[in-house]
């Protein structure tokens, strides 16, 4: 059984090595089937593999809405990215409600490989696209406080002690 890594767990600094089709870890699907599912259960629409103490490069992104298109994305890259930035609201499964802001391109073009072993590439924009790379950020150790201000970031934790009062 998976199960979700809090803040301050050092796996959520680790640079993740690649995922090695030919001599995996672990089953590939399952994974994706486990990882898709805890996400699901947690109201998550992005969960990383550091994020259930699994190190290796892939992350889940989908909606409990329509679970059926959810799907894993084994060493991911970005191809090309906007400079455009857009400024919005981002939480953290492993930072239980801590909501900020986070600046990131308006739109990526992405590869990866699937749960089978096969080269995928899409675009993504809006909230796919900051999604993709908040999950990207954490298979090389970084997480979205690194990407704000040490201020920005106190007033949003200060703000949810507020809503938990
Ligand atoms: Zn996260």
């Amino acid at each position: 059984m998976l199960k979700i890594v809090k803040f301050p767990d050092s796996v959520l600094r680790e640079n993740l090595p690649e995922f090695d089709f030919s001599n995996p870890i672990t089953d590939p699907k399952q994974l994706e089937k486990d990882m898709l599912e805890l996400m699901y259960q947690n109201d998550g629409i992005g969960l990383a593999a550091n994020q259930v103490g699994i190190k290796t490069r892939v992350f889940v992104m989908g909606h409990s809405a329509n679970p059926e298109a959810g799907q894993a994305f084994f060493n991911p890259m970005i191809v090309s990215n906007t400079e455009t930035l857009a400024d919005m609201e981002e939480g953290c499964l492993s930072f239980p409600g801590i909501y900020v802001k986070i600046k990131r391109p308006t739109a990526i073009k992405a590869r990866w490989q699937n749960s089978a072993g096969e080269w995928e590439e899409d675009d993504f924009d809006g909230y796919n696209c900051k999604c993709f790379l908040h999950e990207l950020d954490h298979l090389e150790g970084i997480t979205y406080q690194d990407r704000v201000s040490t201020l920005k970031w106190a007033l949003a934790v200060k703000k949810t002690k507020k809503r938990n009062r």
